[in-house]
């Protein structure tokens, strides 16, 4: 082992104020949250390497300014700067899957594995509320919604007075959001299932005990990084882990409703139910129309208040199905913390969907061309598939183990025609000829291309007729053939452009 002070046992680091000097931590990864880890962790006064394949020039001049150590360099083995380094703790930014051999190595050796999560929760205590509390936390998952829903729950807590910041999975650091010197009442932490297995490592102190959570669905993704659909469902159950107050969950959507009945959960808290049918007591749903929540009243056997109404919601591009679900699910959320109904409404009145979330790009020559570059697997696709029957469907990418033949045969086999991009597209067309041979598929080969979306764009032009909606829901990740879902939604809509400038003139 290496000299030096010896640190608090890791049982006792439940404080921002707990005496962190000396600790050796190595921290994987140098994206933000590697960089948030190793900031806060300096700044604790532990001693500090980091370790990562990549990092931006930008990170990479900051870590030496903030006193920590740096490994840049390939991963495949684990560097022996990190084996002599000796660390009492590895804290993984969730890039990490559990079969990487740093990480493999980390558990083998039995030193204590943490994600950023579980370190927050432990300092979250360095701002305080007026009277002298941390912040509650309200965590947020699912396969698909978690973002919205996120961004949802925040604007209504703040519409009703709270000061709330959405952070996690989302792109604020929760180790950013906890430091921030202006304090909140409430965080609400969007965790993806990576961040949430990472928490269910360890059931200890620095397992979080939120206000209230909610796991908003359940359908295959990320299969290859959690090894199996089981493990991934069990790392998203993770959410509901000792809530205080509300367990919300998703009552078409049984897997979620089962990760409650079997959640350790603080006395006293209650299972909140959501969907678009007819609401039951302790529930939210929707009736004649009326978004309504049954849950957070004290008549709930016999009334109901009005949060909302789809027509209301139509009126600001936001009534499809699983928006509304997303709505209700914040809702609730916000609703556990006493949110007032108007602030609901309104709030939600006032919401816009981030871009690449089912955006209209452009409607020229009576065809509707709209990105939802962010349906990265095939659930997220078929709720828009189911908005908009009948479209031109642009699919295909990497599909990260998830066998998209059920979404082919179910929604697909609706579409008028289906443009395949990608690098994996023979599983695609395989999945039509054999579930929906009556559908036209036309491949784009990026071998024989250097603009894919143009491509696509002018092949889906061509099979467009008045009345169309072209449709970018790809139902696989971008990383075969750009940079994130953000540039393929790009460069979709500028080729759009492109091609409607190209028509008209
Ligand atoms: P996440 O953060 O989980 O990726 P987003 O809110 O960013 O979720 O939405 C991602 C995609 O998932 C959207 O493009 C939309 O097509 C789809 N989506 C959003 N909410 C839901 C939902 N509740 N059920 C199914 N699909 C959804």
């Amino acid at each position: 082992m290496a000299g030096g002070p010896v640190s608090a046992p890791l049982d006792e680091l439940t404080s921002w104020n707990a005496d962190w000097k000396g600790l050796r931590v190595g921290v994987l990864g140098l994206a933000a949250t590697g960089f948030s880890v190793a900031d806060t962790l300096t700044e604790l006064g532990a001693d500090v390497l980091v370790v990562s394949e990549t990092a931006t020039q930008e990170y990479e001049r900051l870590v030496p300014v903030i006193g920590a150590k740096l490994h840049l360099g390939p991963l495949r083995d684990v560097p022996d700067e990190l084996v002599a380094f000796a660390p009492d703790v590895v804290v993984a930014s969730p890039g990490f899957p559990p079969s990487h051999p740093v990480v493999r190595w980390v558990r083998e050796s039995g030193i204590a594995l943490w994600g950023d999560i579980e370190l927050a929760w432990r300092v979250r205590d360095k701002v305080t509320r007026a009277d002298g509390a941390p912040a509650e936390w309200v965590l947020v998952t699912g396969t698909n919604g978690k973002t919205t829903t996120t961004r949802l729950a925040a604007t209504m807590m703040v519409e009703g007075g709270l000061r709330a910041a959405p952070c996690g999975n989302i792109g604020v650091p929760v180790l950013d959001a906890v430091r921030d010197p202006a304090g909140f009442d409430v965080l609400v932490v969007e965790l993806s299932s990576h961040q949430l297995w990472y928490l269910g490592l360890n059931d200890d102190a620095g397992s979080p005990s939120p206000h209230a959570s909610v796991c908003l669905n359940v359908a295959d993704d990320h299969l290859e990084w959690h090894g199996s659909a089981e493990a991934y469902r069990d790392a998203k159950a993770v959410v509901y882990r000792h809530t205080k107050v509300a367990c919300v969950y998703n009552k078409s959507d049984e897997a979620t409703m089962r990760m409650v009945e079997d959640a350790d959960v603080v006395d006293g808290a209650r299972a909140i139910g959501f969907d678009l049918g007819t609401p039951g007591p302790s529930d939210l749903g929707v009736v004649d129309g009326i978004l309504a929540d049954r849950a957070f009243l004290d008549d709930r056997r016999t009334s109901a208040l009005e949060l909302s109404t789809v027509a209301e919601l139509a009126e600001h591009g936001l009534a499809a199905g699983h928006i509304v679900q997303n709505i209700l699910a914040a809702a609730a959320l916000a609703r556990s913390l006493d949110v007032p109904p108007p602030a609901i409404r309104s709030a939600a009145a006032g919401f816009e969907l981030d871009p690449h979330r089912i955006q209209i790009v452009a409607t020229s020559n009576g065809v509707t061309w709209i990105d939802d570059s962010k349906a990265t697997n095939p659930h997220a696709a078929g709720s828009s598939l189911a908005a908009h029957p009948g479209a031109i469907w642009v699919v295909g990418g990497l599909l990260k183990g998830v066998d998209i033949s059920a979404l082919v045969a179910d929604r697909g086999a609706a579409s008028r025609a289906a443009i395949v991009i990608g690098t994996e597209r023979r599983p695609v067309v395989e999945a039509f000829a054999r579930h929906a041979p009556q559908v036209p598929v036309y491949e784009v080969d990026h071998a024989e291309t250097d603009d894919v979306m143009a491509r696509a764009v002018a092949l889906a032009a061509d099979a467009a007729r008045e009345g169309d909606v072209v449709l970018l829901a790809p139902a696989a990740a971008s990383f075969d053939q750009f940079r994130s879902y953000g540039e393929r939604g790009d460069r979709f809509a500028a080729a759009v452009r492109a091609h409607i400038t190209e028509a008209d003139g």
